[in-house]
């Protein structure tokens, strides 16, 4: 039972954030093609950025915790694009690496090619075969022709400029090159960056309404109305009913009453038309539209007209504007 509880509050989350405006502006983006990976850009100074969702949500801090709450309702998916090292004293991202001596923890270190004479097996550094443009075996004096034929490179020597010592491994370290001050991998503040793409398993019908609730809303507020979604109106009976969108020119006795009814069968039926007429018999609003997703069957059509109920059968969210755009300035 708690799991199922927890299932329960996991999708109203959901809904709620198909709600948020801020949501459906990005899920737009990825819908009509705009955005298909959501990947960041690096600014050396301050990291990674998603420009977009910055621009949507506005405070670049709270980027971070919407990509996160998304990808947590499994709305979105992430993959791990990239590390930023971040210097742990002054928080700058401008961190470069140094490769050290592992004996004097020196930078200044020569690094080498290990060459490999096949014929006579002789092995050192590049810079002991290089003759002229040519290279030649030391010890053998036979030129080396042709890589992986002839001779081989067996991997890389390193020499310390400061202290002399050889070694094939350096030991890296972060330079923060805003404060000056170097950081090993223990001190290194390191945190993943991501990029985002749209869940699979989220199906365009599953938010189109929330989509198309946030595109009527902006649509009629462009036309000057007042709007208020999910509203609700007091009716003569006394009882309040709820409507998805309620809009209006500043008086609410002339308010326009919007309902949204999805099939998850490609086709509304009545039943929505038969609730909202219940509700604007007792509220009687000036005018009542029902948005059917993505269709209302014949009977849901004969009704409607017989309420003066205004049916738009909303295929996608541009055909569904310009119809009700129509039909409003069909008074
Ligand atoms: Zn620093
Ligand atoms: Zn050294
Ligand atoms: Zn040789």
């Amino acid at each position: 039972m708690g799991s199922e509880n927890m299932q329960k509050e996991e999708k109203k989350e959901t809904l709620a954030l198909y709600r948020d405006r801020n949501v459906q502006n990005l899920l737009n983006k990825f819908l009509n093609g705009e955005i298909k990976t959501l990947e960041p850009v690096f600014n050396i100074q301050t990291g990674y950025h998603y420009h977009i969702v910055e621009k949507i949500v506005g405070d670049v801090s709270q980027v971070e915790p919407f990509l996160n709450k998304l990808y947590n309702a499994g709305i979105m998916e992430r993959k791990l694009y990239d590390e930023v090292i971040f210097c742990p004293k002054c928080g700058s991202a401008s961190v470069s690496f140094h490769y050290c001596c592992p004996f004097c923890k020196s930078f200044n270190i020569q690094k080498n090619s290990l060459i490999e004479h096949g014929k006579c097996g002789y092995m050192d550094i590049e810079p002991n075969f290089s003759k002229e443009d040519k290279l030649v075996c030391p010890k053998c004096h036979e030129e080396l022709k042709k890589i992986g034929v002839d001779y081989t490179k067996a991997g890389i020597w390193c020499t310390c400029r400061d202290c002399g010592k050889s070694f094939d491994i350096p030991v890296p370290e972060h330079f923060c090159r805003n404060c000056n001050a170097t950081s090993n991998f223990e001190e290194a503040i390191i945190k993943p960056v991501y990029s985002y793409t749209l869940s699979e398993n989220v199906k365009p019908e599953s938010f189109l309404d929330w989509l198309l609730i946030g595109a009527i809303k902006d649509f009629l507020i462009k036309e000057g109305l007042t709007v208020e979604s999910p509203a609700f109106l007091k009716g003569k009976s006394g009882a309040n009913h709820s409507f998805d969108i309620v809009a209006c020119k500043g008086d609410k006795t002339k308010a326009i009453v919007l309902d949204l009814a999805m099939s998850t069968e490609n086709i509304v039926s009545e039943q929505p038309v038969i609730a909202l007429f219940a509700k604007i018999f007792d509220v009687s609003p000036e005018r009542a539209f029902l948005i059917a997703v993505p269709k209302l069957n014949e009977n849901g059509k004969k009704m409607a007209e017989l309420y003066h109920i205004q049916a738009i059968e909303a295929e996608n969210q541009d055909a569904t504007i310009a119809l009700l755009k129509q039909k409003l300035a069909a008074a």
